[in-house]
């Protein structure tokens, strides 16, 4: 039996904390929606997409279920489908691979840049062959990946290029740019962690295209176009009301969280050098939605040593996206994506949120020193 725990004295994360200064307007929020009598769409979510565009620096967005969704509905809209090939990153959450065989193609993987853990685009170009349909990159812990050069090759084959930006709203690539606005489209996640996270799921997408965001329109409706006429299958892939005027009220918010975030990182690089531990690269673009350092050895021990401490720390991801049993049948193994596979074996997640104060900071890196040094 496992020693019980006391609960963590740093979170991980801590939504209820991150809310506490205006659960008023929260509250006011939700009245206004229950009053209206208008619980799904409408104009609150009209309202928060205009926001959300313009926040994003984008031409359109638009509201969907959860950012699951958002993947699954842009990957059909890029005409994504049975027999199809979608390259994309091993390192990653089930969903990026999880939509990929919903929409009934095939997930081929290329491997990661062993510093970033993004997809590593000479990887990815190296994997686009004829029945390449799309690619979908990644930007893993709210870091963006270089797309120049995938950007040339998806516009001279015809095919979509797209961002699973769950975790990057707001990230800013090498080429200065903002997520969402060099790809054909860009998928986004409200889960409560998310940087702008819900009060229970959501997603968008965002598009330069209004032809694009027109067929996301669609599909999030069972692809009518108009009342029971369904040009395309789609989804109930809406966005609530409720959670669209809660995201308005934090929406506002999000600037000041991400520079939070930044400087929260920034002293976990400070605090961490010289410990032997793999730390992040600095980068003035990334948004932190996690804060990943590698564990060469006894990353289970760390974790364990840190959770006595009471620091909670989690594991992002411990399998490979190739090596999920849900994947069996494409019959990859072991060995095939190495840098992927081991930075599985190594990596640990440190609580990083917008009310994680200095004094929480330094308990974590104290503790990681402790148990670090002492191993
Ligand atoms: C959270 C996440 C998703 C899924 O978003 P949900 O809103 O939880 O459906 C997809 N991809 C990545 C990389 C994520 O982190």
């Amino acid at each position: 039996m496992n020693d019980p725990l006391p609960s963590p004295t740093v979170p991980f994360a801590d939504p209820a904390a991150d809310h506490q200064a205006f659960t008023d307007e929260l509250l006011a929020a939700a009245g206004r929606v229950i009053r209206s009598g208008r619980y799904i769409l409408g104009p609150e979510v009209e309202a928060f997409e205009r926001e959300l565009a313009e926040a994003c620096g984008v031409g359109h967005a638009v509201g969907m279920s959860s950012g699951t969704d958002a993947l699954l509905a842009m990957l059909a809209g890029a005409g994504v489908g049975p027999g199809d090939e979608v390259v994309t990153s091993p390192f990653s959450f089930f969903a990026t691979a999880g939509a990929i065989l919903r929409a009934g193609a095939r997930p081929v993987f290329a491997d990661v840049d062993a510093a970033t853990l993004n997809l590593d685009p000479a990887a990815a170009l190296a994997k686009v062959g004829p029945r390449t349909r799309a690619v979908l990159v990644v930007h893993i812990f709210g870091r963006c990946l270089p797309t120049a050069a995938l950007e040339a090759e998806c516009r001279a084959r015809g095919i979509a290029l797209l961002e699973d930006a769950a975790q990057a709203i707001g990230a800013v690539g090498p080429d200065g740019r903002l997520v969402g606005t060099r790809t054909t489209a860009a998928a986004l996640s409200f889960f409560p962690t998310k940087n702008l996270g819900g009060l229970g799921d959501g997603g968008a997408v965002l598009t330069e295209d209004a032809a694009f965001a027109a067929t996301m329109r669609r599909l999030r409706v069972h692809g009518a176009d108009r009342k029971n006429h369904h040009p395309d299958v789609g989804g109930n892939f809406r966005l609530d009301a409720l959670q669209a005027a809660l995201l308005r009220v934090k929406l506002p918010r999000l600037p000041a969280w991400t520079a939070a975030r930044r400087r929260a990182a920034a002293r976990y690089h400070t605090g961490l050098r010289g410990l032997g531990l793999g730390l992040p690269p600095e980068d003035p673009g990334c948004v932190w939605n996690q804060f990943v350092v590698r564990v060469p050895e006894g990353r289970d021990r760390t974790l364990a040593g840190l959770a006595r401490a009471g620091v909670a720390s989690e594991i992002y991801y411990p399998t490979p996206l190739h090596l999920q049993p849900a994947l069996r049948a494409l019959g990859h193994g072991p060995g095939e994506l190495p840098v992927a596979e081991r930075a599985c074996a190594e990596v640990l997640a440190l609580p990083l949120h917008p009310s994680l104060d200095d004094r929480s900071i330094d308990r974590v890196i104290a503790a990681l020193r402790d148990v670090v040094g002492g191993r």
